[in-house]
């Protein structure tokens, strides 16, 4: 498709990023099963290789892609590369073989040692992992918010964070997995306005917009640098494959490819390929989860053995959480936690009578899963950190799916029986 402008989204992500005229007529992208491109000569072997090592982006436009080897870029990657970078309103796009490679990207590319690095709290367990235990080998500290909705907890973190040293990054997980939890970005983008007019290094604030995706969501929109998506989700939306991606400005996601050739972390041509397809339908999916969802959340408040239901559908209104969700989300999403009573024991018996919702870890599927998340996703976090932010022995995170959604509550109903 030559001409795009004036298109909607929902036709631009069948579209975007491929254009048949390129390839034979063929309506669907060709699978770019090659590790390697031929030169045209020698001389175009070294023009590659310059525009690859020595060009930077020119201002606002990503780099033309140049195909050497696959691990720097390939034609499938770039197509989705495009059509990420469409959806989620931003100049360019890098995909990663998964989103903890990308976040790892991320914090390689624009972390210093000694750096501090400010994070909304709770944030994903390998998140988790990678700021309270790896970054520590580079003598980088992390320094949670409070509360990421309340400018006076986010200075106060601002503040320590400072004290200590270079605050490099702001990592905002929102809404957070799997609390639901919502963070304020554009006061947490002011709030990194304040720090680089202190400390002369105005930090990237990057959002993990797993939860949402750019349907629902659009950070950069909100005044977020880098927008970060597990694509394993709900791009992917099918449980089958591992993938990630980061939206933004050309400039930092220029560096960001450049680092990708150097860690290894490309996603290869056939998960591009099929996280290309997946987008296609990507909005259907995430409308009828999102019904599913919020028919799930309401039968769950109404039901005795559960004691809460944290769905961002159910923000009080007036409150923080209901302002800031209705101006920054378009929709309540599918995945949240709720609160049964009776702990560990009790969860897991409701748990081991389920039928037709799936126990698995991971969320955005076409399937219902369902886990408890304080002895799986966030196992490695410490119980004090956990507890602090309401992971607790009764929570269970639960992503509904597309399937009927009486046969989901019927499950659940008999399920909640065991309780
Ligand atoms: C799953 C997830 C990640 C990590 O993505 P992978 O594709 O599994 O590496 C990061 N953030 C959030 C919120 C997630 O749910």
């Amino acid at each position: 498709m030559a001409d795009q402008t004036g298109l909607h989204r929902n036709t631009l992500t069948v579209a975007a990023g491929y254009d048949a005229a390129d390839h034979h007529g063929s309506v669907k992208p060709p699978l770019f099963a090659t590790s390697t491109f031929s030169y045209r000569s020698a001389q175009h072997a070294k023009d590659i290789h310059a525009a690859y090592f020595v060009s930077a982006p020119a201002e606002g436009k990503p780099a033309a892609p140049t195909y050497i080897y696959s691990r720097l870029d390939h034609p499938n990657a770039s197509m989705l590369q495009t059509r990420l970078a469409m959806l989620d309103g931003a100049e360019d796009a890098a995909v990663f073989n998964c989103g903890m490679a990308a976040i790892n990207a991320i914090t390689q590319a624009f972390l210093l040692p000694g750096d501090a690095i400010l994070h909304t709290r709770p944030v994903y367990g390998g998140t988790d992992g990678l700021l309270y235990t790896h970054l520590s080998k580079f003598g980088i500290t992390p320094f949670g918010i409070t509360d990421a909705l309340d400018a006076g907890a986010i200075r106060e973190a601002a503040h320590a964070a400072m004290a200590h040293g270079r605050v490099g990054l702001v990592m905002v997980e929102t809404p957070a997995n799997p609390t639901s939890g919502i963070a304020d970005v554009a006061l947490i983008a002011s709030v990194a306005d304040e720090i680089g007019a202190r400390q002369g290094h105005r930090p990237f604030v990057v959002v993990d917009n797993t939860f949402l995706g750019p349907f629902q969501q659009n950070p950069l929109a909100h005044g977020a640098d880098l927008c970060m998506t597990s694509l394993t989700k709900y791009a992917g939306g099918h449980s089958d494959l591992l993938a990630g991606g980061v939206s933004g400005a050309a400039g930092p996601i220029h560096t960001l490819k450049q680092l990708r050739t150097l860690l290894g972390s490309q996603l290869d041509a056939h998960t591009s390929w099929m996280v290309l397809r997946s987008l296609e339908t990507m909005h259907l999916r995430t409308e009828r989860a999102g019904q599913n969802a919020r028919a799930i959340a309401e039968f769950l408040l109404n039901h005795p053995a559960v004691s809460a239901v944290n769905y961002i559908g159910f923000t009080q209104p007036g409150s923080r959480a209901h302002i800031v969700s209705a101006r920054q989300c378009q929709g309540a999403g599918s995945t949240f936690t709720f609160k049964i009573r009776g702990g560990e024991a009790a969860a897991f018996r409701m748990l081991d009578r389920l039928r037709v919702i799936h126990m698995a870890v991971s969320l955005g599927g076409t399937e219902t899963l369902i886990c408890h998340p304080a002895t799986t996703t966030h196992f490695n976090v410490p119980a004090a950190r956990r507890l602090e932010v309401g992971i607790d022995e009764d929570s269970l995170r639960i992503s509904v799916g597309v399937e009927h959604v009486d046969d989901l509550i019927d499950d659940l109903r008999q399920a909640l029986e065991a309780i």
